[in-house]
C-alpha cells in the first residue's frame, strides 16, 4: 500500500504567505458625499520553485465605484503573469493592471472583488510593495510575517498531493487549442487546460483520422506537457465493454463482453506510458469511464445496463483501470460521479455512492481513488445564484416544482459537497476531492435571469429564477442557449479540488440524425431537436442544437454560441 499524505484541512500543498494592504481615511470614506477613495487588498501566494498562483481581494473603501476599475501593482523581481482570470490583466515590465471584468464594473462602498492568476518567476517571490485602485494607492503596512524566502519546492517527483491541481499549470491540448482558435474570438478562451479523451484503444497511439481528438497519442501530449512546462496534465479513460450503456451517440468499440480487452488492450498500454519515469514530474489526472457506474443504479431497465450490471463488466473494468493507473506515484483517478440532475435523490445517492466503493474496492484499495469528478459534459449550473434547495415560495418548497422534481440538490456545487461528504461516510479517503466540469454550464447571454422571481406559484418562481435555462435537467445533448462555464480553477470551494474543463467545448456530444461512421458512434435520439423525449427526460423536447457532427466531431456553432452565453462573460 502506498502512503497518501494529507493535511487536516483539504488546501493548498505549497506554503501561502498573506497579505494586507488597507487604505487611509477608511473610517470616513463611506458616509461622504465626495469622492472618497480608499482600498485595501489582500494578497496571497501559492508557490513552488519556479511558479506560483497569486490569489487577490480587493476591497473598495471609498464612494461606491461605477463604469469599471483598475487595480495595478509592480512587482519587485521578474514574476511574469502567465494566465489571469476575472479580470484584464496587461503587463509591462514589473508594472501589472488589472481591468475589471464587463461582469463586474462596479464595486459598491466596502465590496469586494476576487481575482487570481498564474505567474513563473525565478529566484526569490517578495509579494509587491503596494497596489493602487483606480489610481490610489491602497497603502497599509506590508506584512509583519514577510513569506517564505526560500521557495518552496513541490514534494518530490512520485510523492501524491493533496490535490494535483493546487499551485500547478495546466496542460493546454493544442489540437483543441487550433480547433478553438479557428473560430472567430475563440483566441479568448484557447489557452484553458482541456481533458483529452482516450476514447478508444486507437487514442492511445494516436488518431489521425477520427472525427474527434486527432494525430497526437498518449505518449506525444504527456511530451508536449513537458515541453509547455506544465504541472498537471489531464486524461478521460473512457471506453469500457458496453460503453454508455443507456445511450447511443457514444457507444464505443468494445462489446460487452470485451473486459478481457479492455484491460490488455486499453488499460495495460495507457498504464506502461504513464509510469515511464521520463514523465514522473507531471501530475497525470485520469478522469475515468463517465457515464458508467451511475446507470448500473438507475437504467438497468436498459438492456445494455442490465448486462453490465450482471457481468460485472463495468464495477471490474473500472476497478482494474483504478488499481493499474492508481499505482503509478504521480497518477491521480477521478471517478465520474454523475451529476445532481441524475443521482440527486436518495433513492439513487446512496446506492451510487455504494456501487462506487464496490468499483474502488475492486481495485484491492479504496485510496486508489483520489477524488470524484462531476456535471462531465454536462449542462447542470455550478450554483443557482437566486434560491437554494431550502427556498419555499408561499410556503410551498421549490423540490415541489417541476423543475426540482424533488431532488435533494438545485445546482452542482451543493451536490459535489455533499456527494463527498456521502462518500466519505461510507468509507473512501477523508482527502478525496471533487471536481466539477464547468466547460459548458455558464448559462450567460440574454436569456439569464438577474434577479428572483417575483412569482407566489412555485413553477413560476422556479422556471423565471433558474439561470439553468434547460427544458428538462435530463436533456444533455448539445444544449441549446448552453454557455462556457467558470474558467478551469484550482481550490475554488472547500471539498473541491478545481473547476475542470474536461468536455473540450465545441466538440458536439452526439450527431442530430443518423450519421453512418466506423468510430462507433451511434444515432441518439436525445440529439435530435425534433424528438420529444422518453422516460428520462420526463417526455420533454431534447433542447438540443440541430445539425450536429458525431459526438468528439467540431461543432462550430456550438462553440460560437458557447462563447457569446459564457459566464463569467468574456470580454
Ligand atoms: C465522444 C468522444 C470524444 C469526447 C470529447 C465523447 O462524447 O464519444 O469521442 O472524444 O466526447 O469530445
Amino acid at each position: 500500500m502506498r502512503p497518501r499524505p494529507h493535511s487536516a484541512a483539504r488546501g493548498l500543498t505549497a506554503a501561502a504567505a498573506v497579505i494586507l494592504l488597507t487604505g487611509a481615511g477608511i473610517a470616513v470614506a463611506a458616509s461622504q458625499a465626495s469622492a472618497a477613495a480608499g482600498c485595501r487588498v489582500t494578497y496571497s501566494v501559492n508557490q513552488w520553485n519556479t511558479g506560483f498562483t497569486g490569489n487577490l481581494a480587493v476591497t473598495n473603501l471609498g464612494d461606491p465605484i461605477t463604469g469599471g476599475w483598475t487595480l495595478a501593482w509592480d512587482f519587485t523581481g521578474n514574476q511574469r503573469v502567465t494566465q489571469g482570470w476575472n479580470g484584464a490583466f496587461t503587463q509591462s515590465g514589473q508594472h501589472v493592471s488589472v481591468a475589471a471584468p464587463s461582469y463586474a464594473s462596479s464595486l459598491a462602498t466596502n465590496a469586494t472583488a476576487t481575482l487570481g492568476f498564474n505567474a513563473d518567476y525565478s529566484g526569490t517571490n517578495q509579494p509587491p510593495a503596494a497596489f493602487s485602485l483606480n489610481g490610489t494607492q491602497c497603502t497599509g503596512t506590508v506584512p509583519t510575517t514577510p513569506p517564505p524566502s526560500d521557495p518552496t519546492t513541490p514534494p518530490p517527483p512520485g510523492t501524491k498531493v493533496d490535490n494535483p491541481y493546487a499551485g500547478a499549470r495546466g496542460y493546454v491540448n493544442p489540437e483543441w487549442r487550433a480547433k478553438a482558435e479557428s473560430e472567430p474570438g475563440g483566441n479568448r478562451v484557447s489557452g484553458n487546460p482541456t481533458a483529452v479523451w482516450l476514447d478508444r484503444i486507437a487514442a492511445i497511439e494516436g488518431t489521425p483520422d477520427s472525427s474527434s481528438n486527432g494525430a497526437m497519442g498518449l505518449r506525444d501530449h504527456l511530451d508536449a506537457a513537458l515541453a509547455q512546462g506544465a504541472g498537471y496534465v489531464q486524461f478521460v479513460i473512457y471506453n469500457l465493454p458496453g460503453r454508455d450503456c443507456s445511450a447511443l451517440a457514444s457507444n464505443g468499440e468494445l462489446g460487452v463482453d470485451d473486459l478481457p480487452r479492455y484491460k490488455t488492450e486499453y488499460i495495460d498500454p495507457i498504464a506502461a506510458i504513464q509510469a515511464d519515469p521520463k514523465y514522473r514530474t507531471l501530475r497525470i489526472i485520469n478522469v475515468v469511464e463517465i457515464d458508467s457506474l451511475p446507470n448500473l443504479v438507475t437504467n438497468t431497465n436498459v438492456a445494455t445496463c442490465a448486462t453490465m450490471k450482471q457481468n460485472g463488466g463495468y464495477v471490474q473494468g473500472v476497478g482494474y483501470a483504478l488499481q493499474k493507473l492508481g499505482a503509478i506515484p504521480n497518477v491521480y483517478n477521478y471517478v465520474d460521479a454523475a451529476h445532481h440532475g441524475w443521482i440527486g435523490w436518495d433513492t439513487n445517492f446512496g446506492p451510487t455512492a455504494d456501487i462506487m466503493l464496490q468499483a474502488a474496492r475492486a481495485s484491492g484499495d479504496v485510496r486508489n481513488v483520489h477524488g470524484f469528478i462531476t456535471n462531465t459534459a454536462n449542462y447542470s449550473a455550478l450554483t443557482e445564484p437566486y434560491f437554494t434547495i431550502n427556498t419555499s415560495v408561499n410556503g410551498t418548497s421549490v423540490r415541489q416544482s417541476k423543475w426540482v422534481d424533488w431532488n435533494y440538490y438545485v445546482d452542482e456545487l451543493s451536490f459535489a459537497q455533499a456527494f463527498r461528504q456521502k462518500l466519505i461516510s461510507i468509507g473512501f479517503d477523508a482527502g478525496i476531492g471533487m471536481l466539477i466540469d464547468t466547460s459548458r454550464n455558464g448559462w450567460g447571454g440574454p436569456n439569464r435571469p438577474s434577479a428572483a422571481s417575483t412569482s407566489t406559484d412555485v413553477n413560476t418562481f422556479v422556471n423565471q429564477s433558474r439561470i439553468d435555462r434547460r427544458i428538462h435537467a435530463g436533456n444533455w445533448c448539445n444544449q441549446d442557449g448552453a454557455g462556457l462555464g467558470e474558467r478551469p480553477k484550482a481550490a475554488p470551494a472547500p471539498g473541491i479540488d478545481a473547476y475542470v474543463w474536461v468536455k473540450p467545448p465545441g466538440e458536439s456530444d452526439g450527431s442530430s440524425s443518423l450519421i453512418p461512421n466506423d468510430e462507433g458512434k451511434g444515432f441518439d435520439r436525445m440529439c435530435d431537436p425534433t424528438y420529444t423525449g422518453n422516460e428520462r427526460n420526463g417526455n420533454n423536447p431534447t433542447g438540443a442544437l440541430p445539425d450536429a457532427p458525431i459526438s468528439g466531431a467540431w461543432f462550430s456553432a456550438q462553440f460560437r454560441q458557447l462563447m457569446a452565453n459564457a459566464y463569467p462573460p468574456l470580454s
